[in-house]
């Protein structure tokens, strides 16, 4: 197994170091978009890779560079334009989504998805995978809900892509920053509209048997999974007829609890608690806990607006550890399973476990981006997380060769120790056309980075 582990991680780590050593990072935060293109422009010799990152919660490299340039948007975050008769909305890219959320109930509007963490930004939710317990099929992804967007391409050339031109523009979704700056964006947004949010425990064998029909229906879903107490935790979400009033206290109490209030205590707890299986019961406890009081009890309804997670991006206070894997839905009453045998088998060989529970969503068939993880046919992405970092590393290694074992597709931002033949091979003819395009706008690969290039090259 170690050395598998190895030859997965070692390669481009030795290339990492060479390269650091050459030439040390630059950073930029250009707060306009004449700065922006100054940057970008092949005159002002910017050193490459320039690598463009929004909040930076993304869990791999796809989002720095450790030589060459890293933009960070977040200084490009006003919101340009709220159109409450047309339901759009137009924002530079380095708005965070708490901020357009708020701004967009005030005027009596939401995003037509449900998507966590409020921390990251309008760009990088558009240019990578950026999913949440969305109901129903259409817009599973943030990006589906871009009508047009705006970039910088390599050569410093300002570029418009609109619906109009449907299949460039399912290129640009999701392209992890290849094929130009994003800079500003219009979307779709839509009335806020009140869902109904229903909660069961089950255990994993009853979680497996209805898992299919749950990913068949017209609903959406979050799920809480603890394979240490055999538990799964389920937040369905659906549209009613009268699902009554919405109180956003809840939501908050709810996500101030899961996103704060469990990792910090579980972050102390391994330092007060020296012994790791108390400290893990102990942890587990607190988990189920929030998950039966504040969660089942008090949140029964809500809207896109009042669900929107608090959680801040990386430059927030990164507060755990995760990696993402989407399975076929088809299949995931088996993967369940197995999980929980994989989470076991392995706390028994390395002493190593996670010690939040790992969170999954539905994702609804959804083609409009070109790489979309669920093109094809519904997934279920599942999220471990944890807030102990020695043994990390280990652990997510293991988990990128179970997700493979399991027909786990990797996301390019979000999997931990990914593997480039798998990532080609999951892509497949989408990542060829991909790959030809962005040859086609970086000619002199200004914008990949050696991380991204093991596989967009
Ligand atoms: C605690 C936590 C919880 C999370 N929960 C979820 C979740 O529930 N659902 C989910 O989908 N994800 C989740 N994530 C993952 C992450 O938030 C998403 O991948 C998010 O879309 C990244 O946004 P960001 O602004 O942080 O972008 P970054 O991480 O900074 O960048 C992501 C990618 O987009 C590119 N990019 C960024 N900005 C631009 C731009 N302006 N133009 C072109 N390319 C750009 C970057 O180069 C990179 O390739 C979570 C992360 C954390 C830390």
């Amino acid at each position: 197994m170690y050395a598998t582990n190895l030859a997965r991680t070692g390669q481009y780590r030795v290339k990492r170091i060479v390269e650091a050593k050459r030439t040390g990072p630059v950073t930029e935060t250009p707060t306009d978009l004449d700065q922006l293109r100054r940057i970008i422009d092949p005159a002002t010799r910017t050193p490459a890779p320039i690598r463009v990152q929004g909040s930076g919660s993304a869990c791999n490299y796809c989002n720095t560079t450790e030589t060459g340039t890293t933009i960070r948007m977040t200084g490009l975050d006003r919101i340009v334009h709220v159109d409450p008769v047309n339901h759009t909305t137009t924002v530079q890219a380095g708005v965070l989504l708490g901020d357009l959320v708020n701004e967009l109930a005030e005027h009596g509007l939401e995003l037509a998805g449900s998507y966590d963490l409020a921390g990251r930004t309008v760009g990088g939710a558009v240019a990578a995978p950026c999913f949440g317990p969305t109901i129903g099929n259409g817009g599973t992804y943030f990006a589906s809900n871009v009508i047009s967007m705006k970039l910088i391409r390599a050569d410093g050339q300002v570029m418009k892509v609109d619906s109009s031109q449907a299949n460039l523009l399912g290129a640009f979704r999701s392209s992890f920053g290849l094929l130009g700056i994003i800079h500003e964006v219009t979307l779709r947004v839509r009335p806020i509209r009140t869902f109904t949010a229903s909660h069961r425990r089950v255990t994993i064998d009853r979680f497996a048997s209805i898992i299919d029909a749950l990913a068949n229906a017209n609903i959406g879903f979050k799920f809480y999974l603890m394979p240490w107490r055999d538990r799964v935790y389920l937040d369905v979400r659906r549209y009613e007829a009268d699902p009554g009033s919405t109180s956003a206290t809840s939501w908050k109490l709810k996500d101030w609890g899961e996103s704060t209030v469990l990792p910090n205590v579980f972050k102390s707890l391994s330092r007060v608690v020296p012994v790791q299986s108390l400290r893990y019961r102990l942890a587990d406890s607190l988990s189920e806990a929030t998950q039966g009081l504040v969660n089942s009890r008090y949140v029964t309804t809500g809207s896109n607006a009042a669900s929107q997670t608090n959680v801040k991006g990386k430059r927030g206070g990164r507060r755990c550890f995760y990696s993402t894997w989407c399975f076929p839905a088809t299949d995931f009453s088996v993967v369940a399973r197995t999980y929980r045998d994989f989470c076991e088998a392995g706390y028994a060989a390395s002493g190593y476990r996670c010690d939040l529970p790992a969170v999954g969503y539905r994702l609804g068939k959804d083609s409009a981006a070109l790489l979309s993880p669920s093109f094809d046919e519904p997934m279920i992405a599942l999220t471990s997380a944890s807030t102990q970092q020695a043994g990390w590393e280990d652990f997510v290694i293991d988990l990128a060769e179970f997700a493979e074992r399991w027909g786990g597709t990797p996301l390019v931002s979000q999997s931990r120790s990914l593997r480039a033949e798998h990532v080609i091979q999951s892509y497949s003819r989408r990542l060829d056309f991909f790959r030809r395009l962005r040859r086609k706008v970086d000619a002199d690969n200004r914008f990949l980075s050696p991380f991204l290039a093991q596989f967009m090259q």
